[in-house]
């Protein structure tokens, strides 16, 4: 049989009634309690030949502390004042019009130079005003001011990695390890020990970023549970939710070919999408679901939300060839669903499994790859796709651009600062920050789904500091510099808020690249020809320019941007990316009776018309400096 269990608390001793509850002819198990229960906590006994096992219920929607037991709530209490009226944070009309900022919860506001009093919290995700010491503008204000249209945040569901019991005790994890799934995190809310305060807070938050435009994107972790044998989905019905095959290297794999788990997945996320009025979803290890499963999902919530943004991380992980994986080589079997572009990842900065390994910004190397990226994954005729490198699916992925998620920084693996000191050592910091401006260029002019990971337009990094190194203690998955004096982080899911946090302090030091990334976006999302969402559109508009021709050295990158075919109002776009050391000449094409004005320089935007480049006329030759993307255009 099954019991249901009522407690007046998430923990401890304190057991109201033990109902047994109903076999009804469908299969669902259930009791009719006449009479409100709002805010006792719950609990299921299942009743096996051999054992009791009790549990949380897998559907629970609100929970206790350290999600043990389910909590009663009335949703129509958990919303903030003006919820129902609220415009839904849709941002942009399409897609392509997302420009994503990956952010995990503590690392916004836990260093004290955020001057955010609500550390570490959902709350601290929403106070306005927050500066740093020297002025500069930090938290919500310093995303607003970036320009970004969604926020991503890591696992920001139950999760069981940090205990919500000892909050005053440094603790610190990106939370992939699920715990309830239809619970937002305890550690983020105020007080994890009330069933609505989390609900409350999570919706506030959410509510002030639709004020601002803003959408939230929920990173989701359906592929694993670690120690999935004794939570939920493994003592509520044994054996059923998981695969015997592991290849998630984290706790059990989820089998979503399974009729109950696809299910679950559906009906979980549809609930968020609507109780929570979220943006999208990021999809954790998606190559370890099924193509189905994505298609079932992306179509429930499609009817929820027409521009519900879903991708996920489709990696080729799965060879237990009992279902067909989510992964980018089955792309075109999913055509809403996007995947994250690692042909791109690794072009710009260099391939990510090798710390001393240079990509595109250092020697012009993955040249078409970069490509592939730059064209949205789609199919095109300037691209040698037997010459793409670093994805298992080198070749057209579907024809919509979003497809591609572009990026080249994200929580995982070291950050694109760090990677760009160990490629090239000892280097003056002004040129890394001029790679640190090309790298995010070629990301936000790509045509695709664009997303930065929080604090690399400040050039962010995961060194560990010299007082810790010192210590000698030991780390794992350290980059280091050959002389043996810098040390880099590779993964950070549990190391100290020291490492992980946002550093506003370098957030002033480098407000040029923080500039300069504001004005791409602005850039971006003022361009229509930056935003194309067919192959077709990218077919007719873009096209690579022809190094020889042009008279342009050879591993320069330069590509054209045709606004009057795609409804931009620049006529023409020309950008080009000089990876050399040295100028690359470059003489400008006809330009009818007009003059080609000069956007940036790849150092600044060029804003004055005083300027003496802001007008160039055709045929003049300008010198492309070094490590940068220069962009002209025809007004
Ligand atoms: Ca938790």
């Amino acid at each position: 049989g099954v019991y249901l269990k009522i407690y007046n608390d998430g923990v401890g001793n304190n057991l109201v009634e033990t109902l047994p509850m109903e076999r009804h002819w469908t299969g669902v198990w259930f009791v009719e309690i006449l009479r409100s229960l709002d805010g006792y906590f719950y609990t299921f006994t299942y009743e096996f030949s051999s054992q009791k096992e009790e549990t949380i219920d897998i559907y629970a929607k609100a929970c206790g502390v350290n999600g043990e037991r389910g909590a009663i709530v009335d949703f129509s209490t958990t919303n903030p004042e003006g919820w129902d009226k609220d415009a839904d944070p849709h941002a942009g009309n399409s897609i392509v019009d997302a420009v994503i900022y990956e952010l995990h919860v503590r690392d916004l506001s836990v260093d004290e130079s955020s001057g955010i009093q609500n550390k570490g919290k959902f709350l601290g995700l929403i106070e306005t005003g927050t500066k740093n010491s020297q002025g500069i503008s930090t938290g919500l204000d310093h995303m607003v001011n970036l320009g970004i249209t969604h926020l991503h945040i890591l696992p920001s569901y139950d999760y069981g990695s940090v205990d919500e019991s000892k909050l005053d005790t440094p603790q610190f994890n990106w939370g992939y390890d699920p715990q309830n799934y239809g619970v937002p995190e305890g550690s983020y809310s105020s007080d994890p020990f009330n069933g609505t305060v989390r609900i409350k807070e999570l919706k506030s938050l959410i509510q002030a970023y639709a004020k601002a435009g803003i959408g939230i994107i929920l990173d989701v972790v359906f592929n694993h549970v670690r120690d999935g044998l004794y939570m939920s989905l493994g003592t509520s019905v044994p054996g059923y939710f998981y695969r015997i095959e592991g290849y998630s290297g984290a706790g059990e794999d989820t089998a979503s070919e399974r009729e109950m788990f696809r299910k679950f997945m559906i009906d979980t996320l549809s609930f968020w999408l609507k109780e929570y009025k979220l943006s999208g979803f990021r999809f954790d290890l998606m190559g370890l679901h099924d193509t189905d499963t994505m298609n079932a999902i992306s179509k429930a919530l499609k009817n929820i939300r027409k521009d519900v943004l879903l991708y996920g991380e489709g990696w080729q992980m799965y060879n237990a060839g009992k279902m067909v994986p989510a992964t980018q080589v089955n792309a075109a079997k999913m055509p809403d669903i996007g995947h994250f572009n690692d042909a791109i990842r690794c072009a710009i900065k260099g391939p990510v499994f090798n710390d001393q390994e240079p990509g595109f910004i250092h020697n012009g190397n993955r040249k078409e790859a970069l490509k592939f990226g730059i064209v949205g994954a789609v199919e095109h005729p300037d691209i040698e796709y037997s010459k793409v490198e670093g994805t298992a699916a080198a070749t057209p992925w579907t024809e919509t651009t979003w497809t591609s998620v572009n990026y080249t920084e994200i929580h995982d693996n070291i950050t694109l600062n760090d990677k760009l000191h160990l490629v090239e050592e000892n280097k003056p910091e002004e040129y890394y920050d001029q790679l640190q401006k090309m790298a995010i260029s070629l990301i936000l002019l790509s045509e695709g789904m664009p997303i930065l990971h929080a604090g690399m337009e400040f050039c962010r990094t995961k060194e560990i500091p010299q007082q810790i190194l010192d210590t000698k203690e030991e780390f794992y998955d350290v980059g280091w510099s050959s002389d043996k004096k810098h040390a880099y982080l590779r993964n950070t899911y549990n190391i100290t808020d020291k490492i992980n946090n946002l550093d506003w302090k370098r957030c002033e030091e480098k407000y040029d690249v923080v500039t300069y990334v504001q004005e791409l976006i602005s850039l971006r999302k003022q361009h229509a020809a930056f935003r194309l969402s067919t192959g077709k559109q990218v077919r007719e508009c873009l096209s690579f320019i022809d190094n020889k021709k042009a008279g342009l050295t050879e591993q320069v990158l330069a590509w054209q941007l045709d606004g009057t075919k795609c409804g931009d109002s620049w006529e023409k776009i020309i950008i080009i990316a000089n990876p050399f050391g040295s100028d690359a000449k470059y003489q400008l094409p006809e330009a009818g009776n007009k003059h080609w004005s000069l956007i940036t320089d790849g150092s600044h935007f060029i804003n004055d018309d005083s300027n003496p480049t802001y007008q160039l006329d055709s045929g003049s030759v300008f010198n492309i400096r070094p490590k940068t993307v220069t962009i002209f255009a025809i007004k």
